[in-house]
């Protein structure tokens, strides 16, 4: 075992927060390393993932998944490296992909994990973006919902983060017109100038309905919704007939914001998310079974090649992860959001 890390740090839950979360929502705590037992190995965590769906994994009551409680270890998906093992399928120094959550160090029997990362694995980290859970679910609403046809118009909110980054690229090998929709000049210039989009509108500027419309000309055939909120009501009037609408996520209301208004919508559209009802919703943990090899046999060569470019934004460590989850509810990541462990 490293001795760089004696100790388990771990942040658990403190309190569900009430709105967007703080400071007073985790605690950092400091516990004895774990020793594995029979059937047993010792995770080491070097990469965690920050995601948006951590928000509704701390509301007080269970959304689609059971709620964290308070005192328990934070959830996230993680890389983490074999420090000891009593396990015949596991080896000291491999590399796995699991859900250990914010913290150094777990005890596993091996059935949470999800892969074991290959050997020659370019950037583990890429296994909790582009080559894990953001990824796949790109690649998967892309091909199992939006089924995107040459010269049709494909838009995606969040259009730099983890998911966009790659569904928008993935749009553009498929023929589409791609516009994204972001937050700021610099993300916008990036997705257009790096990412290949066609056209990518600021949704902080005024007139996003007008200035979304211009660059859609012939409507839009696909939306991927990430988000929710106004972009929603600037993107539903330009659905075309037989348009598909890929029901990812909704980042703007995860903190509560529109959901008790007059304005029923949001809670509309988080209904149809979490019951996975049409337009369509899906979760993507469900999809693990049936698709994850196939994405990952179609995209790693393209992914680790640079043919499909990625973005990571890094948060230098596991104290630093509660301050980044935060800025990643509020955009301030660029890219795709990991916390270097160890
Ligand atoms: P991102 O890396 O895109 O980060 C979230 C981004 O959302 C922010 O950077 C910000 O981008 C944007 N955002 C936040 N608040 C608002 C707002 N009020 N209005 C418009 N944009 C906002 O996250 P991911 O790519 O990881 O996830 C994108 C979405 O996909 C999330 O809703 C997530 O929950 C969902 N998701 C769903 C899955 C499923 O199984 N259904 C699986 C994976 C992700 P900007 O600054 O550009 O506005």
């Amino acid at each position: 075992m490293s001795q760089s890390a004696a100790v388990n740090r771990r942040l658990v839950l403190a309190q569900s927060p009430k709105g967007e979360p703080d400071a007073s929502t985790f605690r950092l705590e400091t516990v004895a390393v774990p020793t594995p037992g029979p059937g047993q190995m010792l995770l080491r965590t070097t990469w965690l993932s920050l995601d948006p769906y951590m928000r509704v994994r701390i509301y007080e009551t269970d959304g689609y998944m059971a709620s964290v409680k308070p005192g328990e270890v934070m959830v996230g998906g993680t890389v983490s490296e074999v420090v000891a093992s009593n396990l015949p399928d596991y080896k000291v120094g491999e590399l796995v992909h699991s859900y250990a959550g914010w913290q150094d160090y777990t005890l596993s029997d091996g059935s949470d994990v999800i892969i074991k990362l290959p050997a020659n694995a370019k950037q583990p980290s890429l296994y909790l973006g582009s080559l894990g859970m953001p990824g796949f679910t790109a690649w998967y609403a892309l091909n199992q919902i939006g089924h995107p046809k040459a010269g049709e118009t494909f838009v995606v909110a969040a259009a730099t983060g983890a998911v966009g980054q790659i569904i928008g690229q993935l749009a553009k090998l498929a023929g589409c017109h791609v516009v994204g929709i972001a937050g700021g000049a610099d993300k916008c210039a990036y997705a257009v100038k790096e990412l290949g989009f066609d056209a990518c509108i600021d949704h902080r500027g005024a007139g996003l309905p007008e200035r979304l419309k211009a660059a859609c000309p012939k409507g839009i055939d696909i939306y991927m919704e990430n988000v929710g909120g106004p972009v929603f009501d600037a993107v539903l009037p330009l659905m075309n007939l037989n348009s598909r609408m890929p029901l990812c996520g909704l980042v703007a209301h995860y903190s509560g914001a529109g959901m008790n208004g007059a304005d029923r919508l949001p809670g509309f559209l988080t209904e149809a998310l979490f019951k996975r009802m049409k337009l369509e919703g899906f979760i993507i943990f469900d999809q693990y079974p049936a698709h994850y090899a196939n994405f990952l046999a179609a995209m790693t060569q393209p992914i680790e090649s640079g043919a499909v470019k990625i973005r990571e934004h890094v948060v230098g460590s596991l104290e630093e992860a509660p301050q980044g989850f935060t800025e990643l509810l509020a955009g301030g990541n660029f890219g795709k959001v990991v916390v270097k462990v160890a």
